[in-house]
């Protein structure tokens, strides 16, 4: 890994529509803010409804019948994709650098997303010439097949605390299906977004297949979410946001939706686990990203004969992170996003002292510039307490006492969300019996926030809808079709 730029340059700033840099519209621009510092990096053009119509309309025209993105063949499709992640390989410097700017995490940690985020793009180069559907055994004189054909025109709405490996999650398997895209970065980290449409145009994507319109939620957003024209919106965000997507989506054209929203994920620690490495995990389970993770381990529930030993672990593990400037290498933890996620936490924090949870480090914001915040640890947290049910977002472990793995089973699964789960224990069979009963899109055992383009992503019940990543992806970016053929001399 190369040193980071401490100030990179900021090369894009312009809406990318049909491989060409425009202003909005509206001639409106918007600040995107060092979170370090709370001060303005730059401004962006400012998409709205407006320009949302004119990238669908790109996105549109770039698949139209006989367009050159649609008679490229399927393999050729996968060599493009292979020359945008060899693209961002050799930029990863800049790429890291920008995304640390203008997100706050560490610059290892911007390197290694920008790493996964190419690898993501890889695998699915790979799946371009190997979608297809089957032939099927029907009944009477017909010969029928399938085919797994692009959905059509996508949108993406992602979010600010992954904005690199969020984008490459929805452009990765839309490409790799035959798609094209509109794609709204969120406003407050909208600068990789663009340095990536760079990249895209000269990896020698074809005019309109891929668009990306910064700007705020409710224009924006909202207008991919309501377009008429739009075949697909893959949404990732807040379970509030998600709710409104889908209502929009039944509302105007029914367009297909998959949705990763939120989580209050339960990591599960056995007494019968090692106990520094569960403490390692548990703490890297939530602090990770400074908390801003839909996975997060957010409520670790621990067994009573080693509580008290793994929150002192907790605490020793939370009171040696290094907080501070995400560009120096020693540091492991930046600022929070913005200022509102920042009192968020806070107000959280606040809820915690009052109804009675035990602070054992933290608690509080870190220095008087900038969004930061301690690593904090509670301890004695109980089911029914804000800290143990909301998302917090934030650097702030609860820590839950349990007796046996039946209450703990009922006590995890006691949610509305269901994205993730972990479970630390050196007994396969609880193990198993833990992973089959627990609520959660993904289960991890003796591990924690395992995620790899090969392995589906998503939430049950109110974590999301759908799947992300893997192979499964690929069924939300496809429409089946049935073919089938009159075929009188089938019985001859
Ligand atoms: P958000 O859901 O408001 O934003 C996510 C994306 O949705 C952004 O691009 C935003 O511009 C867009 N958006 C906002 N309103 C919209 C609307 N009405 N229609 C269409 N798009 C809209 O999330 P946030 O406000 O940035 O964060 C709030 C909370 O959401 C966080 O505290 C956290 O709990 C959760 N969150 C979860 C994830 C995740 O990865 N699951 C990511 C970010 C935030």
């Amino acid at each position: 890994m190369s040193a980071p730029i401490r100030s990179p340059e900021i090369k894009y700033t312009q809406l990318f529509i049909n491989n060409e840099w425009v202003n909005s519209q509206s001639g409106r621009t918007f600040p995107t803010l060092n979170p370090c510092t709370g001060k303005e990096i730059c401004q962006v053009q400012e998409a709205d409804k407006a320009d949302v119509d004119l990238a669908v309309k790109a996105a549109r025209a770039a698949f139209r019948r006989g367009s050159p993105w649609r008679k490229l063949d399927a393999s050729k499709r996968g060599q493009l994709m292979n020359k945008l992640a060899r693209l961002m390989r050799d930029n990863i410097t800049y790429i890291a650098s920008l995304e640390t700017l203008d997100n706050g995490k560490p610059f290892g940690e911007a390197y290694e997303d920008i790493i996964a985020s190419a690898e993501t793009i890889e695998y699915y180069a790979g799946w371009c010439d190997k979608i297809h559907g089957q032939t099927i055994p029907v009944d009477g004189s017909f010969f029928t097949f399938t085919r797994h054909e692009p959905v059509g025109v996508c949108g993406a709405i992602i979010p600010w605390n992954y904005p690199v490996l969020m984008l490459v999650w929805k452009v990765g398997p839309a490409l790799a299906c035959g798609n094209t895209l509109v794609l709204k970065p969120a406003e407050q980290t909208p600068l990789s977004a663009l340095y990536m449409a760079s990249l895209i145009k000269e990896a020698g994507f074809p005019p309109g297949v891929v668009n990306i319109v910064p700007g705020y939620g409710p224009t924006a957003g909202a207008a991919i979410a309501e377009h008429m024209d739009i075949n697909k919106v893959a949404f990732t965000g807040s379970t509030e946001v998600g709710h409104l997507v889908m209502q929009a989506a039944g509302r105007t054209n029914l367009k297909r939706v998959s949705l990763e929203l939120g989580g209050k994920s339960p990591f599960i620690i056995f007494e019968d686990c090692d106990l520094d490495q569960a403490a390692t995990f548990a703490h890297a389970a939530i602090m990770t990203n400074h908390g801003q993770n839909c996975v997060a381990g957010s409520r670790t529930f621990v067994q009573e004969s080693i509580y008290d030993e793994f929150v002192a672990k907790c605490k020793a593990l939370a009171q040696k992170r290094a907080v501070g400037d995400p560009f120096d290498s020693s540091v492991q933890q930046g600022p929070q996003i913005d200022e509102e996620q920042l009192n968020k936490i806070l107000g959280l924090i606040e809820s915690g002292k009052k109804q009675g949870a035990s602070l054992q480090c933290g608690g509080e914001r870190h220095g008087d510039t900038g969004y930061f915040v301690k690593p904090t640890v509670f301890s004695d947290v109980t089911d029914d307490m804000r800290i143990a049910k909301e998302e917090i977002f934030g650097p702030v472990q609860s820590i839950l006492k349990f007796k046996d793995a039946d209450e703990v089973l009922q006590r995890a699964n006691n949610t509305s969300y269901g994205l993730a789960a972990g479970v630390m224990t050196r007994d396969i069979s609880k193990a198993l019996m833990m992973s089959q009963n627990l609520e959660a899109g993904s289960v991890w055992v003796n591990c924690y926030d395992i995620v790899k383009p090969q392995t589906p992503f998503g939430g049950f019940k109110m974590s999301g809808q759908r799947r992300e990543l893997g192979e499964y992806a690929l069924q939300e970016y496809t429409e089946v079709k049935t073919v089938t053929i009159n075929f009188p001399d089938k019985y001859t």
